[in-house]
This record gives structure tokens, C-alpha cells and sequence, in this order.
């Protein structure tokens, strides 16, 4: 009779219970794995708060076994954007454009940009060199805060001074997943839109996408003649 004899009922229901935590952990990513492939492919989000929750809290693990199943980083963090817009949609439409901010990162200047920098970031001035000016310019006529975001802390200051209770953050897939994050930590309802080509200079927005997202909730009438095809 060694000194553990009195423990090994309790040692072995810890195992017992460990290996049962861990066979549930493996087949909830499992079943995490089986609904984003069949989002990615079919563009149908199943159980979207579930997905979103599960994806989160075992982020590590998920990552692993995408990349075990032949999946990019960039498809994860694909899925986890589109969870959360799907997710913040309905919230969203209800903001009056009013309360609601768009982000455009100064990657998508042009390298000539003459905008030179202020107190609420680059000061665009519709030049023409990139889509920025026109973009700025129609999401003023709906009535967002536009801003042309020149370093990370900038957002949270702008947040700070004008409380907006909405905002599209615009960027390349890491950025717009962290902002997304950053604005749940603030209660703020944020959209994600995914920059259609990467880079630190000269990128390009989905503008189409940037254009269906700022009109959400917002009266036909209200809405710009060249905005007006994006009405669904
Ligand atoms: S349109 Fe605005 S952001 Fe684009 S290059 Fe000209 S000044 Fe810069």
C-alpha cells in the first residue's frame, strides 16, 4: 500500500474528468470546423453566436486545425469578420448615420497624396490620385465622420472625443478583426470591411462593400444619386 492509496479515487476521477474536458473540446472544434467550411463555401452562417463565441474561445486550437485541413490563417480571420458583421448588421441599421464613423487607413492614398496630416488625421483633399476623395466625399453626403486613420491610437482618440455609436472600420484582415474587438470593448457597433488588395502602400478598398454597408438603415431618399445602385 504505497501513500497515493487513499488519493487514487480522486486521482482518477481527474483523469477521468480531464480526458473528458479534452474529448469535448476536440469535437466542439470539430463541429466548429464542419460549420465554417460549409459558411466558407456555401456563404450561409449557421449559428452564428455559437460560431463566434466557439471560434474565439478556442482560437488557438481552430487555427491549428484549419491549417491541418488545408485552410489559410486568412480564411479564419475571414469567417471571424463575417460572423461579426453578420452578427452587428441588424444593431447597425438602427444607428442614425449621425452617431455612426468610417475608417479608412492611409495605406489606400496614393503615393503622390498632397493631404498632409491634422488633428483628426489626413486632411484628403479630393485630388483625385485615389478612390479616397470620392469615397470621403459620398459618405459625407450620408452624413458620416470620415477619417483617414494615420497611426493605431488615433482611432481610440477619435472615439474618445466623438462617441460615435457605429462605425466601418476599413483595412486589411488583421486590422479590421482587432478594431472589431477594440469596438466591442468600447460598446461600439462596428462593421468590418476587408481591403480587396493587402500592402503597406497603395491598397485598394472594396468600395462596393464599403458602399452597401454605409447605407444600411438609411432611407432611399436620403441616399446619394451614385449610392442609389447599391440599395438591395
Ligand atoms: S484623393 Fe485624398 S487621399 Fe487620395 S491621394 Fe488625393 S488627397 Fe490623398
Amino acid at each position: 500500500m504505497t501513500i497515493l492509496t487513499p488519493y487514487l479515487p480522486v486521482i482518477t476521477l481527474i483523469g477521468e474528468l480531464t480526458i473528458l474536458i479534452f474529448l469535448s473540446i476536440l469535437i466542439l472544434g470539430f463541429i466548429l470546423l464542419i460549420l465554417t467550411v460549409y459558411a466558407i463555401r456555401s456563404g450561409n452562417i449557421l449559428f452564428p453566436r455559437f460560431m463566434r463565441a466557439g471560434l474565439l474561445f478556442l482560437e488557438g486550437m481552430m487555427r491549428g486545425l484549419f491549417r491541418l485541413f488545408g485552410f489559410e490563417d486568412s480564411d479564419f480571420l475571414r469567417i471571424i469578420v463575417t460572423l461579426q458583421n453578420t452578427l452587428n448588421r441588424k444593431a447597425f441599421m438602427v444607428i442614425p448615420v449621425s452617431e455612426r464613423a468610417v475608417f479608412f487607413p492611409q495605406c489606400l492614398r496614393s503615393n503622390a497624396c498632397p493631404a498632409h496630416l491634422h488633428d483628426e488625421g489626413l486632411k484628403c483633399r479630393e485630388c483625385g490620385l485615389c478612390r479616397v476623395g470620392e469615397g470621403k466625399r459620398l459618405l459625407e453626403l450620408l452624413g458620416y465622420r470620415v477619417f483617414i486613420v494615420p497611426g493605431s491610437s488615433f482611432i481610440k482618440r477619435m472615439i474618445k472625443r466623438y462617441r460615435p455609436r457605429g462605425i466601418i472600420g476599413v483595412g486589411c484582415l488583421l486590422e479590421v478583426k482587432e478594431g472589431i474587438e477594440m469596438s466591442g470593448q468600447y460598446n461600439i457597433i462596428a462593421m468590418g470591411v476587408v481591403n480587396s488588395t493587402d500592402g503597406c502602400v497603395e491598397t485598394s478598398a472594396d468600395w462596393d462593400q464599403v458602399f452597401k454597408t454605409a447605407i444600411l438603415g438609411i432611407s432611399p431618399e436620403k441616399i446619394p444619386k451614385e449610392l442609389k445602385k447599391y440599395i438591395e
